[in-house]
């Protein structure tokens, strides 16, 4: 039983099978989701006998920091946090003006294999619990000090892959009982599941939702991005169009440039069409090249000049900043350099 993982109803329904009434469930999420203590040890309102009890029936488990590294240019701080059972994972703290902002894996590895990313490289090797997701919002602001006020699921993994858990953890995440962080200041990122994105919609969560499209039109996609192999990009937008529709949120795209591959005139226009009609963001992100594969960055001119397109075209677009790009910042490539080292 992962006790963290608990709505408080449920935990309370578990008190009472220990024949402990409510409150202290109430007393215990209020330790584990506002206060954010990493054992049971620190519950001092709960008698000792009944801590030594609750942690040997519901062991609470709390992610161990294995490694840090500081961006020098921005403050970006790259946490690597190993799981029970030893597995790692990476978790990034960014500033922003307007607050801080906490990046989060979803699954160790990924299945998704799109050709540019670093995570996917080994496969997945399993999903994150809602617990393990959450710990990684919270040991984040125990350890820096800061109040986390946005989450975005863009790290390692996708999200769509790991449905039940992801509900699971926006609405403890998001819960007035707990930490508290507003719907409105999450964002879940996918790489496109149509029957995933509809399920999502209908959940009447106000998070926004982030497509990497990465190209104008499916046959580019399909080489960048084996899931277009599955689903065609018509049937994608479709689905964000029923995001949009149910809750209202602007959506947005995430536009990778790779040289020679999505980043000419042409494809902007191409875009631009594809986009129009839609409350929309466009998020422009100069690919990060990995070692394992060929890619090149677009030049800052070639990627100024597909933003000039969009915004003739009256598409909302911003060149992404690269945050933390002397720490590797790119999906999992610290990760991998982690595992590397390991392996030596
Ligand atoms: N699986 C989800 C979220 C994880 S990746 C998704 O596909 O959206 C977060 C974002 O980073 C995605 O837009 C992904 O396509 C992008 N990304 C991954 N590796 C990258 C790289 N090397 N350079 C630029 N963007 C990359």
């Amino acid at each position: 039983m992962d006790i963290k993982s608990l709505y408080l109803d449920e935990l309370i329904e578990e008190m009472k099978s220990i024949n402990q009434p409510a409150f202290r469930a109430k007393q215990i999420y209020e330790w584990m989701h506002t206060k954010l203590v990493s054992s049971y040890d620190e519950m001092t309102n709960i008698s000792k006998d009944l801590r030594s009890e609750l942690s040997k029936t519901y062991p609470l488990t709390a992610l161990q920091v294995v490694d840090k590294y500081v961006s020098k240019s921005d403050g970006t701080i790259k946490y690597l946090c190993a799981l029970n059972d030893k597995r790692v994972i990476e978790s990034v703290l960014m500033k922003y003006h307007h607050g801080y902002s906490v990046c989060i894996s979803s699954q160790v590895g990924c299945m998704m294999g799109c050709t540019f990313c670093a995570s996917t490289i080994g496969g997945k090797e399993r999903d994150l619990t809602a617990s393990e997701m959450l710990d990684q919002v919270y040991r984040i602001q125990e350890l820096s000090g800061e109040r986390v006020s946005n989450v975005v699921v863009m790290g390692t993994g996708e999200p769509l892959d790991n449905y039940d858990n992801l509900i699971r953890f926006i609405r403890i995440l998001t819960d007035d009982k707990g930490i508290n962080i507003s719907a409105r200041n999450i964002t879940v990122s996918t790489c496109g599941i149509p029957d995933k994105i509809r399920s999502l919609a209908d959940e009447g969560l106000a998070i926004t939702l982030a497509l990497s499209l990465h190209a104008p039109n499916n046959e580019i996609r399909k080489k960048l991005m084996p899931v277009a192999r599955q689903y065609e990009l018509w049937e994608v937008m479709d689905a964000f169009s029923y995001y949009y529709d149910k809750t209202g949120r602007r959506l947005t795209f995430e536009y990778s440039l790779a040289e020679g591959i999505n980043d000419e005139e042409d494809h902007a226009r191409e875009l631009s069409k594809l986009l129009r009609g839609y409350n929309c963001h466009v998020n422009l992100i100069p690919i990060n090249p990995i070692e394992e594969r060929k890619y090149v960055k677009s030049n800052s001119k070639k990627i100024q000049n597909f933003k000039n397109i969009l915004e003739k075209n009256r598409i909302n677009v911003t060149i992404r900043r690269e945050m933390g790009s002397d720490i590797n910042a790119a999906c999992g490539q610290l990760r991998k350099s982690y595992l590397k080292l390991g392996d030596n």
